[in-house]
């Protein structure tokens, strides 16, 4: 058995049967994909986390693994190598990865296969899904979603990357930050100002990276999920044709709102899944650590404290999925409940790593310790996607505050 510094802890496979989980949501089939994936997590993804934190990177292998297996392209349509499955099954990919050990590789796991190619399979032509989604869910082409920008963050309507027409090609210029998959994408799904100023003036432009002008800058040292790459991204004149336009000219920020509605959910089963892991950890070492001649969970004042999380974890099972039920029925309320859920999930987090932290006393602020490197990793699910403000927002505006 793994010890922490001479305590003993329990294997990867142990703590995922103590969790229990999301009736009535999900289907016998449902939870027969998560023990399947568990099994690949502990045997594939586990062993090797921390050398892949350590590292600053999980290797492109794995995104031909995950592709060779199916998980790639999992609510995708079949005719393009998908598995057609609803959302759920993506909820549980996000849940269970980010359990591994490493927040980073599900990140860029799920940037790729979420956040990137959503909107080619939503919008993308045939010829489009041939050429780039086709060859990302096998894990041959790594992707990347390029929105954000030095002075564009929450205000996507801000963007200032342009794409001008000359003759049968866009031409772009510009510049994308806090790109994750940056460094290795082998295309970006890009936004870009093709008209006027404002959110009207924006369209989605499939950018290859070996597209001349194109040039990955800084790799971003980054607080945690430090086994994904996050880049600065540079384009100077770079032509692609213009059949690289993704659905219409000028509807570029209309589909990134409603593709932020799936990438939120992913990061609230981030959240979900960062939490059963601190549950985990809290409730082990709760037993474990001896204090005053008993162990700590005997308290009331950590019973009660982690009757909260207990509580705060099953909450957020909850609102998760409903919002995901709201997405899977196109409901009018599914923009307005996944900010809900990411709102609530990502906040929640932090307390709750800050909670299981606290429990750990001296051992949680050393680098052995998963709660270390989980508290760090839970800091930016507040910002990606949408900030908690931004998700504030968007619950005030669609309950007509
Ligand atoms: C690890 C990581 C990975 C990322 N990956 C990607 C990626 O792959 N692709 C991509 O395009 N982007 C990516 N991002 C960028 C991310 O989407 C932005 O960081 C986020 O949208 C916030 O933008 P910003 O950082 O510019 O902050 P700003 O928009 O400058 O916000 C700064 C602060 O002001 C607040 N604020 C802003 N507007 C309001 C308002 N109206 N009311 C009240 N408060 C407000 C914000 O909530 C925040 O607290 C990533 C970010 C991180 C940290």
């Amino acid at each position: 058995m793994p010890t922490l510094l001479g305590l003993e802890h329990t294997s990867l496979t142990e703590y995922h049967s103590v969790v229990t989980d999301a009736a009535p949501w999900l289907t016998a089939e449902h939870e027969e994909f998560r023990r399947a994936l568990r099994a690949l997590v502990a045997r594939e993804l586990a062993p090797h986390a921390d050398a892949w934190e350590a590292a600053g990177l999980f290797p492109r292998e794995l995104y031909g693994l995950m592709g060779k297996l199916g998980y790639l392209g999992l609510r995708y349509s079949p005719e393009y190598g998908g598995a057609g499955l609803d959302f759920r099954y993506t909820l549980i990919l996000a849940q269970e990865l980010v359990k591994c050990g490493s927040v980073g590789t599900a990140v860029g796991l799920l940037a790729h296969m979420e956040f990137a190619l959503s909107v080619i399979d939503a919008r993308g032509t045939p010829a489009q899904k041939r050429e780039f989604l086709a060859p990302a869910i096998r894990g041959e082409r790594i992707a990347a979603i390029g929105i954000s920008e030095p002075g564009a963050g929450s205000d996507v309507g801000a963007i200032r990357t342009t794409a001008r027409r000359e003759g049968g090609d866009w031409v772009i210029n510009g510049s994308k930050t806090f790109i994750t998959n940056g460094t290795r994408a082998d295309f970006v799904s890009l936004v870009a100002r093709t008209g006027g100023p404002g959110p009207k003036g924006l369209s989605v432009i499939l950018l290859p990276s070996d597209t001349r002008g194109f040039r990955v800058g800084k790799a971003l040292q980054k607080m945690g999920s430090r086994a994904s790459d996050t880049a600065e991204l540079f384009f100077d004149d770079c032509r692609v044709p213009l059949g690289n336009l993704v659905g219409e000219e000028g509807r570029g920020f209309g589909y990134v709102m409603d593709h932020f509605k799936g990438e939120r959910l992913v990061i609230s089963a981030f959240a979900l899944g960062v939490m059963e892991r601190l549950w985990e950890e809290g409730t082990r070492y709760a037993a474990e650590r001896q204090v005053f001649g008993q162990p700590l969970g005997k308290f009331q004042a950590w019973r009660h404290r982690l009757a909260d999380v207990r509580t705060t974890m099953e909450a957020t099972r909850q609102l998760v999925h409903w919002a995901c039920d709201r997405l899977s029925r196109d409901a009018p309320d599914a923009s307005l409940a996944a900010s809900m859920a990411k709102l609530f999930s990502c906040e929640q987090v932090k307390h709750v790593a800050n909670e299981v932290f606290q429990l750990h006393g001296g051992y949680g602020f050393i680098e052995e310790s998963p709660v270390c490197r989980l508290y760090r990793d839970v800091s930016a699910f507040t910002i990606g996607a949408g900030t908690s403000e931004i998700m504030r927002e968007i619950i005030a505006r669609e309950t007509q505050l």
